[in-house]
């Protein structure tokens, strides 16, 4: 079996998902399980009008979701052409188009919006294009049966970023997914989208979270290869709207794939590599509008090079907790890490020194409870406004060579706090929000050459 992912580009009108049909078609008879992610920019649409509608906008809220209706539909028209099978989708698609538009009209009078409610309005994208892409790929004569992500994506009830629950997800695969592959049939589900264990209530894994649903069901379903199709060739040596003459990474190590995507590679959901590593399934990244192209393999035994890639993100939040005491304090480190736990809030990048701690976060939405709990540690302070470059490669460690490269290629820029991984595969820099893109420029020029 085989588990092919289809980001919000190459399912964003008709065109696309015609093309992405007539990939799926090359794969049918090696088992394919399709995970498609909502039209592109729609996830984004809905969060704004759930904003608009809770702030009691609910006119513009209105507005955006007509918007929709009309586009999808419009796109349903293109791809069935006028028939039954047109009308019974169009009328599938503008019952959840009204369903939608009348938890806008809840949120607008309750004037709150929970992430409960978030997800219930951000699921509708997957919804819908899942949907389309079942009738578009029957027409193109493929044996496709929608499954509802809800019913096999079993996770925790955390809103908005769900945990996944891999043993019920398992059961689930085996009771209503691997027997349509045995019958020969084409699943098709929509990602991003799971329920909560027991309550059923509709979660979500988070944004970009498509790529973890499809290396969930490749795990659960043992398949021999998990494909995800985007707007790129595959990894790039860098993001290419950031620099343009990124280069194609032909092989990559599961673990270096894994830092590159926690440190902005967006390409990749920074979850998706784990559920395929535990099972030595490899991950392919490929080009849906070039699908003759080789893309990216993602396993184990990956060629190791010096440096493999630069990634890097904004907003991101250095937090530095100093206190005197720390020094020979045993426990210390472990009360800090339990405040990020207990407000689960994950922290990415680590320094210590004898006297201080520094730690970047990148979620600050429990930032002002966490702070006050580390108050009772030392002496807090907090620095927005800053950003990560991430130098990742198999051999960063060896030497000393790469690491005076990277800090020389960085010149001006100031670097607030810098760190080498245990395992030597990712040398992490913070530096000035406004830095990140300068920063990923130089250091891509310094060991892949210049770029336009
Ligand atoms: P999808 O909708 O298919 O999930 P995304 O927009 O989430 O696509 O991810 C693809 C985008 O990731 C690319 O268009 C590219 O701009 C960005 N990206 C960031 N870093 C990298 C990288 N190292 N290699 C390839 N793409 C990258
Ligand atoms: N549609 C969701 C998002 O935009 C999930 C995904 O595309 O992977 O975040
Ligand atoms: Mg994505």
């Amino acid at each position: 079996m085989i588990v092919l992912k289809f980001g919000g580009t190459s399912v964003g009108d008709a065109e696309a998902i015609a093309r992405t049909g007539r990939i799926v078609a090359t794969r049918a008879d090696r088992g394919a399980i399709v995970v498609v992610s909502a039209l592109a920019g729609v996830t984004n649409a809905l969060i704004a009008l759930a904003e608009q509608a809770a702030k009691g906008h609910l006119i513009g809220a209105l507005r955006a979701i007509e918007d929709l209706r009309e586009r999808h539909l419009k796109q349903a028209e293109i791809l069935l052409g006028p028939g039954d099978e047109c009308d019974d989708l169009c009328a599938e698609l503008s019952a959840m188009i009204d369903e939608l538009a009348h938890l806008a009209e809840a949120l607008a009078t309750l004037g709150d919006l929970t992430p409960r409610s978030m997800d219930a309005i951000t699921s509708f994208g997957e919804k819908m294009s899942s949907l389309m892409c079942v009738a578009a790929f029957q027409r193109q004569g493929i044996p496709a049966v929608h499954v509802d992500a809800c019913e096999v994506m079993i996770t925790d009830s955390a809103f908005t970023r769900a945990e996944p629950q891999p043993e019920a997800i398992a059961d689930a695969c085996r009771a209503s997914v691997i027997p349509l592959v045995r019958d020969g049939k084409v699943p098709i589900m929509g990602g991003f989208i799971g329920s909560a264990s027991g309550s059923g209530v509709t979660t979500t894994l988070g944004r970009g979270g498509s790529d973890y649903s499809a290396s969930l069901l490749g795990a659960a379903v043992r398949a021999d290869a998990i494909e995800i199709w985007t707007d790129v060739d595959g990894m790039l040596t860098a993001d290419p709207r950031v620099v343009s003459g990124a280069k194609l990474i032909d092989q990559i190590a599961f673990d270096e794939a894994s830092e590159l995507a926690s440190f902005g590679a967006k390409v990749l959901h920074p979850n998706t590599i784990a559920p395929a590593v535990r099972l030595g399934i490899p991950v392919f990244v490929l080009n849906s509008r070039r699908p003759e192209g080789r893309g990216t393999k993602i396993t184990f035994d990956a060629p190791k090079r010096p440096v493999s890639a630069i990634a890097g993100k904004n907003d991101v939040t250095l937090v530095k907790v100093g206190s005197p005491r720390m020094l020979l304090t045993e426990g210390f480190l472990r009360a800090l890490f339990e405040i990020f736990e207990r407000h689960r809030t994950s922290v990415d990048v680590v320094a210590t020194s004898e006297v201080s701690v520094s730690l970047t976060v990148d979620d600050p939405s429990r930032l002002e409870a966490i702070l006050g709990d580390l108050r009772a540690l030392g002496d807090v302070s907090v620095e927005r406004n800053r950003g990560i470059v991430a130098v990742v490669g198999g051999a960063i460690a060896d030497g000393g060579e790469t690491m005076a490269r990277a800090l020389s290629a960085l010149g001006g820029v100031r670097v607030h706090m810098l760190s080498l991984s245990a395992t030597g595969i990712n040398l992490t820099m913070v530096v000035d929000d406004d830095q990140v893109k300068p920063a990923i420029q130089r250091l891509h020029a310094a060991f892949f050459g210049a770029a336009a």
